[in-house]
């Protein structure tokens, strides 16, 4: 089973960004309201993810590091209909079996934490652990027993910036979270929560002051779909594609179709050749998106691609094309 796990991470794992990325979920999942991110050399060292959210007791902490022991996947109708963004339990199995692991909770109503480590995929019995309430997960030396992907891990600053690059993305989604990060030892970051995602102020504090003063407010409905967040104005485009943020239901995907929607939206107003810098949600019928598609769901597939990319150009174009006025 240790061997079956370590397949799988080779899918869901591929660096400590996508380490972060699935605790970080789950901590969301438990209805965090502050997540502290502390990591140690690019993540590879140390990865250790402290959420207030509900906790898990101590007697199901054996199951959370067993494969599909949680899936909450019970037929292909729940498949597609999941609200959680974690689903398929596999993920701190995975994760156990290529690191030094361990899983330390307590729920509110328990007298104590609880802890369980997890070494290379062999569990550990659960032993009491002082804890507030919430979990921690840590996460150290990840693939020190899987040498071949170890040898692929980049630069410490290179790791840390995909890290800092994805939380980024969550925080655009998420301003009600409160999110700390701290690399070797240090504070790195900090989103303060509480924020309403439309004053603009956790624009300012992902993308920037600039790109906030130049975005154009966009929300608009139609067919059962819905468009909005911000685009910015043509005189703030950028020479490159770094502040291109899309999300379909509140995950953070990428997808060629509505990218060139966007873009193209965009070169049909002016400047051609430069790149628009967008933050954009979309919203539609789950059923309309299967978002099963890739291990680590960067990617969907809508039922309608054709409609979904017509929306997203004239409804951005319209707006873009005001602009010119
Ligand atoms: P899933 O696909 O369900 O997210 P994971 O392997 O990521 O699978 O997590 C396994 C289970 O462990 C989750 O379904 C959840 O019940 C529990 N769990 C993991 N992390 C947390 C957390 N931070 N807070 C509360 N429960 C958690
Ligand atoms: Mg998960």
């Amino acid at each position: 089973d240790i061997l079956v796990n370590q397949i799988a991470a080779g899918e869901v794992v591929e660096r400590p960004a996508s380490v972060v990325k699935e605790l970080v979920e789950n901590a969301l999942d438990a209805g965090a309201l502050r997540v502290d991110i502390d990591l140690e050399e690019g993540g590879v060292r140390l990865i250790r993810i402290r959420d207030d959210g509900g906790g898990i007791p101590p007697e199901e902490l054996p199951l959370a590091v067993q494969r599909h022991a949680t899936s909450k996947i019970g037929s292909l109708d729940d498949l597609e209909a999941v609200a959680t963004l974690g689903f398929r339990g596999e993920a701190l199995p995975s994760i156990a079996s290529v690191s030094r692991f361990s899983l330390i909770s307590r729920r509110e109503d328990e007298a104590h934490g609880s802890a369980l480590e997890v070494e290379g995929g062999r569990v550990g019995d659960v032993t009491p652990r002082p804890h507030p309430r919430g979990t921690t997960v840590e996460v150290r030396d990840l693939f020190y027993n899987v040498p071949a992907r170890r040898k692929f891990l980049r630069a410490e600053r290179t790791e840390l910036g995909h890290i800092e690059e994805w939380l980024r993305a969550l925080a655009l989604v998420r301003p009600d979270v409160e999110l700390r990060i701290s690399h070797n030892g240090k504070a790195s970051r900090r989103y303060k929560g509480d924020e309403d995602l439309f004053s603009g102020a956790r624009l300012v504090e992902t993308v920037g002051r600039e790109f906030a003063d130049n975005a154009l407010r966009i929300d608009h409905s139609a067919a059962g779909l819905r468009l909005h967040g911000w685009i910015a104005k043509p005189a703030y485009s950028r020479a490159s594609a770094d502040q291109q943020y899309l999300y379909v239901n509140g995950r953070a995907i990428r997808d060629r179709s509505v990218a060139h929607a966007v873009k193209q939206a965009f070169a049909d107003v002016m400047y051609h050749g430069r790149q628009p810098a967008y933050v954009l949600f979309l919203e539609l019928d789950p059923t309309r998106v299967d978002v099963n598609v890739h291990p680590a769901k960067h990617e969907v597939r809508f039922r309608d691609a054709r409609l979904i990319h017509d929306f997203v150009y004239r409804t951005l174009h319209e707006a873009l094309a005001d602009t010119r006025a």
